[in-house]
């Protein structure tokens, strides 16, 4: 479904400047921007006073677990992609270690149709490698709604993992498109492991996966991007070794993300957070977190992404070291960023650049990302004004809770729109939640990449 939408007298964040006007949606894609305003409502078209409010391209989360098929009780792409448009998120990725994973055709096909019945955003799937699927990742390539290639290199949550270097290279040398990897050597980690494993203390975990297994994985993809002229997108930086040694050593083939928690969190908050903020790889030390900040800024690092990886409290409750690793944060990356901005971080157009842009120009995503006319008419309005302070009964994923509770947030999205069709609301004064505008599966689409490279 796509709609016919006028908002006026917004702040509109454009490529290169931000000043206020009217954008006007027709039949879904963005007919008109107009700075300085001046558009008049047309018969059946939905008005939105933008006044006081900041108008953004609908951001992209491109690195998502939304639980289906296999652990609804978790996430769902319903559930999900509704927590994703209440954070102002119109698109989102999702990873491929699911109950079964998605590594291959039909599991991947099956994974399209959930979402086009019940997710009410964009949507996007990675396949996932094992050591001997080449046949079934070559079998999407270039399939509408197939992201990319996802390579665990190390082991975390789920049983995908390739490590052994014959059947990367069998990856790298026989696929195309994209592949993205989670980096951590895994022999490295099995020692470490063992050498840690009578530790209790949560701070144990980012002693034992350590930067030097984040930072030998970093380097083995991208040697092997290099070798075979290969895309590479390294998830989840959280080093600042590694941002360094990427920030000379990047190429033209790669490119690499980080998530808001590490550029939020760091020991001191793994120590009050406790196993909340538990994830693979690690939160770090407040040092990471400022280099990740300064490579962020500075352009290696391309985007900003949330790994949203819910886990219930209950799993979580069994304490370090055998509570699962990963924290949910789709729906409240938007808001966080802009809270960096208006602390004084970065600016409310960095935000853009590595939420919006910044993801779509990765992978290739067509028509989004920014305000420009002929784009898809996917956007979000949020409130830089208001401060509210978030709870886990604030929340729309599954699992109820947030990392960030107890944090002052701003830039709340008072609409996301997907195509031109209001699918999340919320009001100045109104309950955080704000409401669901849409019927499971009534909006958003199966995305469309174009190939970069090889
Ligand atoms: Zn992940």
């Amino acid at each position: 479904m796509t709609g016919d939408l006028l908002v006026q007298n917004a702040m509109m964040v454009l490529p290169n400047r931000i000043v206020e006007g009217d954008l006007r949606v027709s039949n879904g894609s963005i007919k008109s921007v107009a700075p300085n305003g001046g558009l008049v409502p047309l018969p059946g078209e939905f008005v939105i006073d933008g006044t006081g409010l900041h108008l953004l391209p609908g951001a992209i989360d491109p690195h998502v677990h939304f639980r289906e098929p296999g652990q609804p009780e978790k996430e769902t792409l319903e559930s999900g992609s509704r927590a994703a448009a209440a954070g102002g998120i119109t698109s989102f990725l999702d990873m491929p270690n699911n109950i079964p994973n998605a590594i291959n055709r039909t599991t991947i096909e099956a994974k399209i149709a959930a979402a086009k019945k019940s997710a009410v955003t964009h949507h996007g799937f990675f396949i996932g490698a094992t050591k001997n699927n080449v046949k079934d990742l070559q079998s999407v390539e270039g399939m509408d709604g197939v992201c990319g290639i996802k390579v665990f290199m190390g082991s975390s949550t789920g049983d995908l993992l390739v490590h052994e270097q014959k059947h990367l290279e069998d990856i790298f040398a026989n696929t195309g498109g994209i592949i993205a990897t989670h980096a951590e050597d895994e022999n490295r980690l099995q020692s470490r492991i063992e050498q840690f494993g009578h530790r209790t203390d949560i701070a144990a975990h980012a002693e034992c996966r350590d930067v030097e297994c984040a930072l030998l994985a970093t380097k083995r993809a991208s040697a092997l991007a290099n070798d075979y002229n290969h895309r590479l997108h390294i998830v989840h930086m959280t080093s600042g070794d590694e941002a360094d040694w990427l920030a000379s050593n990047k190429g033209e083939f790669i490119t690499t993300e980080v998530c808001t928690q590490h550029l939020t969190f760091d020991q001191n908050d793994v120590e009050e957070r406790g196993v909340r903020v538990l994830m693979n790889p690690p939160i770090r030390y407040t040092e990471d977190k400022e280099t990740l900040w300064k490579r962020l800024k500075d352009g290696t690092i391309d985007c900003v992404v949330t790994d949203h990886a819910p886990h219930t409290l209950e799993a979580k409750s069994v304490g370090f070291p055998k509570a699962p690793a990963g924290m949910p944060g789709v729906e409240t990356s938007l808001p966080l960023m802009l809270t960096h901005a208006m602390d004084g971080k970065c600016e409310v157009s960095d935000v853009v650049k590595w939420m919006c842009n910044g993801p779509a120009k990765v992978y290739g995503m067509e028509n989004k990302g920014s305000l420009i006319e002929g784009n898809d008419g996917d956007l979000t309005l949020v409130d830089l004004e208001t401060r509210k302070t978030i709870t886990d009964a604030d929340t729309w994923t599954r699992v109820g809770w947030t990392p960030y509770a107890g944090m002052e947030l701003t830039g709340l999205p008072l609409w996301t729109i997907v195509d031109g069709i209001p699918v999340h609301s919320r009001s100045k004064d109104g309950p955080f939640k704000g409401k669901s505008l849409v019927k499971q599966g009534e909006t958003g689409r199966a995305l469309k990449f174009k190939r970069i490279g090889n």
